[in-house]
């Protein structure tokens, strides 16, 4: 890795195995990929099999290593198998995998999410994101009895149909307008707004005011590249929803516990009616969460008429992950993690500047995303008018010089607590000649 060769696509680095498996890895599975973004459709070569990670690094199954900026989309903030989350996983486990019967570690990672951001009164655990943003928009619309839901335009809430419209991140990626499959009956009770435009909120409230059950945002929008809501607008939903009796339902599976210890809320402390959580709460395991007032919890089931459910719910290895990461995300790590990622999103600047590539950085907290064009982006038209053929090049570049960013240039950076110096240097001494690569100075790939 890191090599100091100057041109991208000059390394040795061999890809025979992750050639061979993506390969076999088509013929049993669509596109040979559990998740789109794995397939790198949106910058070109083979997606690397990673066999093992440790700390900031991942090894490929052909030796290669690779300083680690997807941290499984967000999980890994506190790098791979750390200690404490390694033990308390196996130490779980050692117990019992699944009992399908109320266990200790749910109500103690629970008391955890509780304890550390004021508004939630009670969480519901469940296994995915999207679960979680699911269960969420059902809660909503049995507790108003309306049925129409408002989100935003590139902001994504996992593959819920009522909320696959204009969904930013994957869909970004392949330029879909949405998905196939969402019957018109579903996509019909969406209405789809810009992000950030206060007026097209009052508008559509105006007219459908009394059938809307809810807003959904993400708390700071991650998903279309870092997205921060300007000066206001996050309150302006606040007002507007309490206006008109719709619950406002703040979407931080990615942002909460990452920009800090309290998510997004902790930074702008507007309260939603509902949150949703995932990503960093599971710890690298399959775990997320939706929760606020008791009151409006108390509709769910078995105390009140919303049902909801999942065999595998709380589950006490995933529960044991998920806590023993909380635990560990000190201010020390929070601290850590906005150091590291000044120092690379510093580094791209300078690179991408020298190179003369156009480009804007732009943060939420510690998380920030590199947009391929020039002035701030502020809504997904913004964030879709940029040079997704430069960040290829850029994205190529980096990873023959050992440095593994999110395959599209719709998604933050992400950074842990064990990015290290070492790690830190690799990135920064990769970054010139991915910059020239991304300015197509050093020819086309
Ligand atoms: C990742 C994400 C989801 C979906 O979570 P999954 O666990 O992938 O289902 C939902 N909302 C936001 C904001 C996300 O970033």
């Amino acid at each position: 890795m890191a090599s100091s060769s100057t041109t991208s696509r000059s390394t040795s680095a061999s890809t025979a195995r992750s050639d061979a498996l993506i390969e076999h890895a088509r013929t049993v599975t669509p596109g040979g990929v559990n998740s789109p973004v794995r397939a790198f459709r949106a910058v070109g070569g083979t997606p690397r099999f990673i066999a093992s990670a440790q700390g900031p690094w991942l090894t490929d199954v052909d030796g290669n290593r690779y300083v680690d900026l997807i941290c499984s989309w967000g999980p890994m903030i506190l790098g791979h198998r750390h200690p404490d989350v390694l033990a308390a996983v196996t130490a779980a486990a050692d117990k019992g995998f699944s009992f399908g019967t109320p266990s200790e570690n749910e109500v103690a990672l629970a008391t955890e999410i509780v304890g550390r951001i004021e508004p939630v009164e009670q969480v519901r655990l469940v296994s995915s994101g999207t679960e979680a943003t699911m269960s969420a928009l059902r809660l909503a619309r049995g507790a108003t009895g309306r049925s129409k839901v408002v989100k935003f335009a590139g902001c994504y809430h996992g593959h819920v149909d009522a909320l696959l419209a204009s969904a930013g991140s994957g869909l970004a990626t392949f330029a879909l307008p949405d998905s196939a499959g969402v019957p018109a009956s579903s996509a019909g009770e969406t209405i789809v707004l810009p992000y950030n435009d206060v007026a097209a909120v009052e508008a559509a409230f105006a007219e459908h005011g009394d059938e809307i059950a809810c807003v959904i945002t993400e708390a700071s929008p991650g998903n279309m590249g870092v997205v921060p809501p300007a000066p206001g607008f996050t309150q302006a939903l606040r007002r507007i929803t309490r206006e008109h009796g719709a619950l406002l339902i703040s979407d931080e599976v990615m942002t909460g516990f990452r920009c800090s210890a309290a998510g997004w809320f902790g930074l702008e402390g507007v309260v939603p009616d509902l949150f949703t959580f995932g990503k960093v709460m599971g710890g690298g395991f399959p775990a997320a969460a939706f929760g606020g007032r008791a009151d409006l919890m108390a509709q769910l089931s078995p105390d009140g008429p919303v049902y909801q459910a999942g065999t595998l719910s709380g589950n006490p290895v995933a529960t044991a992950a998920g806590l023993a990461t909380l635990q560990a995300c000190t201010p020390e790590v929070y601290s850590h993690l906005d150091q590291v990622a000044h120092t690379i999103a510093d580094a791209a600047h300078d690179a991408l500047s020298a190179a003369g590539v156009a480009h804007t950085i732009q943060w939420a907290g510690s998380m920030f995303s590199v947009f391929f064009r020039e002035g701030e982006v502020r809504s997904y038209d913004d964030a879709q008018a940029q040079d997704t053929a430069a960040f290829g090049r850029f994205f190529n570049s980096m990873l023959d010089q050992g440095v593994h960013l999110p395959p599209s240039a719709f998604e933050a950076w992400f950074v842990s607590a064990s990015h290290d110096d070492e790690a830190v240097e690799a990135v920064l001494a990769a970054l010139p000649a991915a910059a020239r690569a991304a300015s197509g100075s050093e020819g086309t790939l």
